[in-house]
């Protein structure tokens, strides 16, 4: 097997230090586990937060062990009546080619079915990230048809679900993004109305003035992914009575300063900001996932995902991942 470890905290910005690239063995299988060979493994902006030390949601990754990692991929060996050699599976198998599995643990493991749904998108639209996206959007935006949705990094994993499932509900629904490019495919691509590109529009006034122009009615609800000037921008166009599904602050997670919300404007709209864990929300996943499923395997939503090659690429995916260089989901192929 190869593995890869945290073997240190980041001062600061992550490095490519943080990590080491071991082989080990893998151990005999015990009574009720499987061993599962990963195809894939994703990369998400929460493991940053995992490397500090300190107080959290969760808690830090132990030094010195396999970083944790959402995988998909297919049982080798099994000693569990639930899975045979072969079986498509899901789980937390962490970044590492082999993970040996207790699959009687709940939510250990979970099967899916590839003949309809790529098993990458496991990871992303059919995974955690879709469910982000679904639980901000139905349960804290509330969206009606007709209202006007935002999302920040509408090119992403969370993002794009964000989009198209806001217009199954008959939203109007605009992004913003960095770059033509991702702006193109936000539009073109997954059918948002319009997407702001906010690289183009470095100060606040200028970005809420473009926000003005994509959003002439106001805005009713705002996904926010990434925190900073993005979101004071949207608290300038937000109606009265506004809500913000706040999922995450990704351009603070390697120890970027963040600019100031302006706390007035809560008070002026009247809004309601509410953060929120998917992981603490397991009683949608399953609602969740079957929407979100229906939606690739008809092709009615072609999520985007960028692929690094091979293990000892996944630390290097990772900064980029952090620095925004990823376009849609950015997974790590480990088997050809
Ligand atoms: P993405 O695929 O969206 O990748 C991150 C994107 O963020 C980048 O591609 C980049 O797109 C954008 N971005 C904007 N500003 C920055 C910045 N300063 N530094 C780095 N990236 C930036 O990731 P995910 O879809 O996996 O996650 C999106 C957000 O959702 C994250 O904040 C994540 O932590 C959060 N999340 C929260 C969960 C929860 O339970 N609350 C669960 C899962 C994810 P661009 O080029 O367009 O700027």
């Amino acid at each position: 097997n190869q593995q890869i470890l945290l073997v240190s905290r980041p001062q600061g910005e992550a490095t490519l230090d943080n990590f080491r690239l071991v082989e080990t063995e893998t151990p005999p299988l015990r009574d009720g586990q499987v061993l599962v060979r990963h195809h894939y493994l994703s990369l998400d902006p929460y493991m940053r937060g995992r490397m500090n030390e300190g107080k959290s949601y969760a808690a830090p990754q132990p030094l010195n062990e396999v970083m944790i990692g959402g995988t998909v991929g297919q049982v080798e060996a099994s000693r569990h009546p639930r899975y045979a050699p072969g079986d498509w599976v899901v789980g937390m198998g962490g970044w590492q080619l082999y993970s040996v599995v207790d699959a009687h643990q709940p939510g250990a493991l979970r099967k899916v079915d590839v003949t309809r749904i790529p098993p990458s998108h496991y990871l992303g639209a059919v995974g955690m990230p879709g469910v982000t996206a679904w639980y901000g959007l139905v349960k804290i935006l509330e969206p009606k048809a007709g209202q006007t949705i935002t999302v920040s990094a509408a090119a992403g994993a969370v993002g794009s679900a964000v989009g198209v499932l806001a217009k199954q509900r008959g939203c109007r629904v605009v992004g913003i993004a960095g770059g033509p490019e991702k702006c193109a495919y936000v539009r073109d691509e997954l059918g948002f109305d319009d997407c702001v590109d906010y690289r183009q529009h470095p100060d606040l006034r200028s970005l809420a003035a473009a926000l003005k122009a994509a959003c002439p009615d106001g805005i009713d609800g705002h996904f926010e992914n990434v925190g900073g000037a993005v979101l004071d921008a949207v608290m300038l166009r937000a109606h009265a009575f506004a809500r913000v599904a706040l999922c995450g602050m990704i351009a603070g997670y390697d120890g970027q300063p963040l600019p100031m919300l302006n706390p007035s404007l809560i008070l002026i709209n009247r809004m309601r900001i509410e953060g929120f864990i998917v992981s603490e929300h397991m009683e949608v996943w399953p609602q969740a996932l079957a929407e979100l499923g229906e939606l690739v395997a008809s092709g009615r939503f072609r999520p985007r995902e960028t692929v690094a090659q091979g293990l000892a690429a996944a630390p290097q995916a990772f900064l980029g991942l952090l620095k925004g260089r990823n376009f849609g989901k950015q997974l790590v192929k480990l088997v050809d």
